[in-house]
């Protein structure tokens, strides 16, 4: 009876720590590769444009005018969709994917204009460093309200911003007109202390409430494919093709 009690807590006393090491290998694993595993394979075109600089040609596009039977404008040029909308990739993963389209330029910072994708109204809350956000009466939905929305147009540090004078932080609906440049590419993501991103603008079209304000445009479900208002493939579910062509007109 004795010896059994005794073997049974030394098994009890081992399994406890069989447990504990589990539980604490579990724990890094979690946190080391929680976001890689539930990341795809980072797009071979990006890799390319950051490991080539010799191959941004051929993967870069300058949009003049809108494809031809589409409403928006691309915002801006260089490599377009070079991280797509719903791409999973870092630093997104399957539950949060990308919002929107980022758009990579090719000249120094501060220099690669950002237009206007539509005619609208442009905001710049009074706390926004490096974004605005424009309203459109949607062209494809006619009747509903939708947004675009650009960031990224600031320094670093956020001390100098590149949005255009027109549009100083507290800016309200001031009238834009599609092709209107509004601001310049740059670095900015969000001070110091955050994650350095290479230059691009981010653009994306953001659903609105129903009294027409817009919606956090951080929150995929809260944007819209941009493909059929840009005329070209930008949904990364349906693999885009670098440099992008317009799509025939719909
Ligand atoms: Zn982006």
């Amino acid at each position: 009876m004795r010896v059994n009690r005794q073997r049974f807590r030394r098994a009890g006393l081992a399994l406890g720590a069989l447990l504990l090491l589990a539980v604490g290998a579990g724990y890094v694993v979690y946190r080391e590769w929680r976001v890689p595993l539930l990341q795809r394979p980072v797009n071979e075109a990006i890799r390319r444009w950051f490991d080539d600089p010799a191959a941004r040609d051929a993967l870069a596009t300058a949009f003049d005018a809108p494809c031809p039977g589409y409403p928006f404008l691309v915002p801006s040029s260089g490599f377009v969709g070079g991280l797509p909308w719903n791409a999973a990739y870092g630093p997104y993963n399957i539950f949060n994917p990308h919002p929107g389209i980022d758009i990579f330029g090719q000249s120094d910072l501060g220099t690669v204009p950002v237009r206007a994708a539509y005619d609208g109204w442009l905001t710049r809350e009074a706390d926004w460093v490096s974004s605005v956000i424009i309203r459109h009466d949607d062209p494809l939905n006619p009747g509903a309200t939708i947004w675009t929305y650009y960031t990224h147009m600031a320094n670093a540090d956020g001390s100098a911003d590149f949005i255009a004078a027109a549009f100083p932080p507290g800016a309200r609906a001031v009238p834009v007109t599609r092709g209107q440049v509004i601001g310049y590419q740059g670095v900015y993501n969000g001070g110091p202390e955050s994650r350095p991103v290479a230059m691009h603008v981010h653009f994306s079209i953001v659903k609105s409430d129903a009294d027409g304000a817009y919606r956090n445009e951080a929150v995929f479900e809260n944007t819209l494919d941009p493909s059929p208002y840009l005329g070209l493939t930008l949904n990364d579910a349906d693999a885009p093709q670098f440099p992008l062509r317009c799509l025939p007109p719909p």
